[in-house]
């Protein structure tokens, strides 16, 4: 993602995994809810991070995709993309699971990392916190059995990052260099007429700082954040979800944005000193992090579902008024 300018920024234990605990009748009745597991999903961020840098079109990033494609058993799509640097073979990875109906909500990441010449750039919390985490709401999703409505479907970016120096350097109108496995994720669905049917989205990245401080970023759809933040004040994470705002200036949610749907980007820009330098190492990740946000996106899904849908029933109410 790109920096703004600070200006903007400045604007305003491990857990029990539910097979192990006693069921009780609540449990039975309505499936066990889903269990993040921040010191699995550290160890997912540390696999990735051995990988060395993974840049888009690199032999570790394919290496990162199969890894991926193992513990969750997602599956690629793939394109060539146009960069400043050539064409260069992207691939998604995307896993969906059936809800009760069609409406489906996208929680999504990038897994590549910049690439630098001058210096090796693993980005343990730039592409790897993202891709770790998602790795494990994958996992934790899977294990539950507890029926959910919306259909969720989960996609590890490719090409999130510039292949330029700069964010906007390279960029053509209509062709920015950037955020390009969630450009092709939209045009995707748009494709296969799903779109419509997408009704939020929600996008991890840089999350996994040991300080973690997850500021409401600007271009985000508000009352999608304030879910996100209400959830976490309930569950004891207002250290890690902090009333101020956070300005990105553009991530891999601006083209779900631009598609009309409700984003919001969980990311720590302003106050991660080690953004896109050798620093960004797994030393900086912590497993309670990870946790943090993985606890906050699992609650938030029913609680996304059931706004979308009171808004739906009030909008019926409305028009059988008329
Ligand atoms: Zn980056």
């Amino acid at each position: 993602m790109r920096a703004k300018l600070l200006a903007l920024a400045a604007g305003l234990l491990l857990a029990t995994a539910c097979v192990w605990s006693a069921p009780n009748a609540r449990a039975q009745a309505h499936g066990a809810a889903a269990t993040f597991s921040g010191q699995r999903a550290y160890e997912d961020v540390k696999k990735l991070v051995e990988f060395g840098p993974r840049p888009s079109g690199s032999k570790e990033l394919e290496r990162a995709r199969k890894y991926i494609v193992e513990q969750t058993g997602g599956t690629l799509e793939e394109w060539v993309a146009d960069t400043p640097a050539g064409k260069v073979k992207m691939a998604n990875v995307v896993l969906e699971l059936k809800g009760q109906t069609d409406d489906t909500i996208v929680i999504g990441g990038h897994y590549d990392t910049k690439r630098y010449k001058e210096f090796a750039f693993v980005g343990a919390n730039d592409g790897g916190s993202s891709a770790g985490a998602l790795v494990e709401i994958a996992r934790a999703l899977r294990a539950s059995n507890a029926p959910h409505r919306f259909t969720y479907r989960l996609v590890f970016f490719d090409g999130e990052e510039a292949v330029c120096r700069e964010w906007d350097e390279c960029g053509k109108p209509g062709a920015p260099d950037n955020t390009y496995g969630s450009r092709y994720e939209v045009g995707r669905l748009k494709e296969r007429d799903r779109l419509k049917r997408v009704r939020a989205f929600i996008l991890l990245d840089m999350m996994g700082y040991d300080k973690l401080e997850l500021g409401r970023d600007d271009m985000s759809t508000p009352w999608l954040v304030d879910v996100l933040w209400r959830t976490a004040r309930e569950l004891g994470y207002s250290k890690q979800f902090v009333e101020r705002v956070e300005g990105v200036g553009g991530d891999d949610h601006v083209p779900f944005l631009q598609a009309g749907v409700p984003s919001v980007d969980l990311i720590q820009l302003s106050t991660y000193p080690h953004w896109h330098t050798p620093e960004d190492t797994l030393d900086k990740i912590s497993p309670r992090s990870l946790k943090a946000v993985g606890d906050v996106v699992l609650a938030s899904l029913p609680r996304v579902e059931e706004k979308i849908l009171g808004e739906r029933a009030k909008g019926k109410e409305e028009t059988s008024k008329q």
